[in-house]
């Protein structure tokens, strides 16, 4: 379905101001922003206007009962210059099992799509040129309607912001695997992008800094020795010459770079294998040798090599080379940035 989407432009446009050699991490908005209003059952009034704050209502559901969810995505530009997204349907299809999860309505994938392409086509001259940069793109659902009491919201917002991100360069990280803190609880909320997992992250998050680990690595809630996921990325180990992933048991978000990841791998021939693992198996694989590389995968970064973990008491060595993670990192840019035959299938024009 094809909708009408109103466009109100902006007077001036503030991308002159930006140094695309500098820019600011996450404070940094384009001109305008989509958004469209859910009221009396379906979406209406999609329109991209000046990006501004939004009067609300002390009342709003989202700010007490935490009705809020969202998507993190990236646009590119190809060989040709022309702005590309990277599997916006998978995103469309997250969200609206995040807002299945969370008691909110559905975001048509057209619709998600259609707004992502005009925004993005029509900010196009935010995407940075520099290799490795990249567009970010935040759509976000939340519950603006007052009311105070317990019950689904019957008005939301949906709205996609953009925000230019400088080269992120793949970095090596320590991990903290968390033993007293969890992320996700079977029945819980941790397959879905909503607000409320990172507001229970963060806390555990800093605490882990404090320790000089960079991210936490989330540990199931019962036992607190399966391995889930580690801060905003699902992990991947190489033992023994086999790659293995977290199974997408509920509590695990379904990361996209994840999917792309696995058959990137798949495509080189490695055998990759999505099952429970725990961290006495990966202690055990670095004390024997057999743990060859770990990384982290998700949006933001890319691919994160995974060079220590720490736990009470001991400290996991993984690697200080991630070769495959290194090409797998590659070949996706490669693949995002035009620079590489897109054999799967994953890139989507914008106009
Ligand atoms: N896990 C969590 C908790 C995340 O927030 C993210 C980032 N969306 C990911 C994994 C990676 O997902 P993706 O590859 O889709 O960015």
């Amino acid at each position: 379905m094809n909708y009408n989407i109103s466009i109100t432009k902006v007077e001036k446009s503030q991308v002159d101001d930006l140094d695309f050699n500098n820019i600011p991490l996450g404070t940094t908005f384009t001109d305008h922003m989509f958004i469209c209003d859910y009221e009396n059952g379906e979406w209406t009034n999609p329109r991209i206007e000046p990006l501004k704050p939004i009067p609300t209502h002390p009342a709003a559901m989202a700010l007490h009962y935490g009705q809020a969810i969202f998507e993190g995505m990236k646009a590119y530009k190809d060989a040709d210059g022309e702005p590309m997204l990277f599997r916006p349907a998978q995103n469309a299809s997250r969200l609206n099992k995040s807002a299945d999860r969370m008691g909110m309505p559905h975001v048509p994938e057209d619709l998600f799509v259609q707004g992502l392409k005009e925004l993005v086509s029509l900010e196009h001259n935010w995407i940075p040129p520099q290799q490795g940069s990249a567009l970010y793109l935040r759509p976000f659902m939340y519950a603006d309607e007052p009311f105070i009491g317990m019950r689904a919201a019957t008005h939301y917002k949906f709205i996609i912001m953009a925000s230019p991100a400088g080269p992120f360069f793949s970095k090596r990280i320590k991990l903290w695997a968390e033993k007293q803190y969890i992320r996700a609880a079977h029945g819980g909320t941790g397959e879905a992008k909503a607000a409320g997992n990172y507001a229970a992250a963060i806390r555990p998050t800093e605490l882990a800094k404090a320790k000089g680990y960079d991210q936490v690595l989330w540990l199931d809630a019962v036992e607190h020795k399966y391995i889930q996921e580690v801060g905003t990325m699902n992990i991947f180990f190489k033992i023994n010459g086999e790659f293995i992933t977290p199974e997408l048991d509920g509590s695990v978000l379904h990361g996209i770079t994840r999917a792309s990841v696995i058959d990137m791998l798949r495509a080189m021939n490695y055998s990759v294998t999505e099952r429970k693992i725990t961290i006495d198996e990966i202690i055990e694989a670095s004390k024997n040798g057999t743990l060859e590389e770990a990384f982290g995968t998700g949006t933001a970064v890319g691919i994160a090599y995974i060079q220590e973990i720490g736990l009470k008491g001991e400290t996991i060595h993984v690697s200080d080379e991630s070769p495959v993670g290194l090409e797998v990192n590659d070949t996706l840019n490669a693949i995002k940035t035009g620079q590489l035959e897109d054999r799967f299938g994953w890139m989507v024009k914008t106009r």
